[in-house]
């Protein structure tokens, strides 16, 4: 039997086979979780395939952005299944001319809104819809963050004060819905080649230095990312709430590189 057997869980943010957010699904699948999907609209024919891959029958479109999808979601649910255990939150999005060059230059008003409410401010969102349905059981609220939140790296820009509000977030949900035995964690992942990392300018070189100064030499997965939040969301985490899990094979634990040293 597996960790999840017996829950039921809510992805939002599936946009191809590459998302996060898909990984998490697999490996929350291969632990005897139900699943739900959300997807942003123009991504239906993209998400419909993949939930039927793993029997999943529930899926919704959800825009972030409005608020009456936010309810429809959760009524939804609440007709559906009556309770939810799980809500995986995978969703970012800023202005892609916000996400490259001179962060002053290119952090307009607008896009500093849109990244915030997008990225950060749909999680307490989606937490408000939740929380209900989570009500008498042990709740899981799980989100996607990135070293940006904690340091400044190239073309991130908006997108780090954004993953900031988003941790911040994280700490303030878990105080609020602890005493109704609901936990809040993020994973700050390492980078993966998804659709919104190629938002980003330079991605690829990024991903070249991590690799290279990592302690395990390598770039993380997205079944990387989705074991450790299977972990998170499950009840073998029942003491772990208001976290942030570095799930980037140790890149921001190192001072410098080591390539080369002591030689
Ligand atoms: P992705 O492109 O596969 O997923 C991003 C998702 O956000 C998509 O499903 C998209 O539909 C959704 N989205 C954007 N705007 C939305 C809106 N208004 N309403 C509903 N959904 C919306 O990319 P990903 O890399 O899997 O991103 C998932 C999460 O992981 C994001 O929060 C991202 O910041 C975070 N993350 C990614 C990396 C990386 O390197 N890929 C690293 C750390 C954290």
């Amino acid at each position: 039997m597996g960790i999840l057997a017996g829950k039921r869980a809510l992805i939002v943010g599936v946009a191809t086979e590459r998302s996060i957010a898909w990984g998490i699904a697999e490996a929350m699948h291969a632990q005897g979780a139900e699943l739900a999907f959300s997807y942003a609209p123009i991504f239906k024919d993209r998400v419909e395939p993949l939930a039927a891959s793993i029997g999943s029958k529930l899926l919704m479109p959800l825009d972030v952005q409005i608020d009456d999808q936010i309810d429809a979601t959760f009524a939804l649910l609440k007709s559906e299944w009556g309770t939810l255990d799980i809500l995986v939150h995978a969703v970012a999005f800023a202005p892609r001319e916000a996400l490259s060059g001179s962060f002053s230059a290119n952090t307009s008003r607008e896009a500093f809104r849109i990244a915030h409410d997008v990225s950060s401010y749909s999680f307490t969102a989606l937490a408000r819809g939740a929380a209900p349905l989570m009500e008498g059981r042990a709740g899981a609220l799980l989100t996607l963050s990135y070293l940006g939140a904690e340091r400044s790296l190239p073309s991130y820009n908006v997108m780090g004060l954004a993953k900031a509000s988003l941790e911040a977030n994280v700490r303030f949900l878990a105080a609020d819905l602890g005493p109704r035995n609901i936990r809040v964690n993020a994973i700050s992942a390492g980078p993966i080649k998804t659709l919104a990392a190629a938002g980003i300018g330079g991605f690829r070189r990024i991903l070249a230095h991590v690799a290279q100064v990592a302690p395990m030499r390598r770039n993380v997965s997205t079944q990387d990312v989705g074991n450790a939040a299977t972990f998170l969301c499950s009840d073998m985490a029942a003491g772990v709430t208001g976290e942030i899990l570095y799930v980037d094979n140790g890149y921001s634990t190192v001072g410098m590189s080591f390539e080369g040293a002591g030689d």
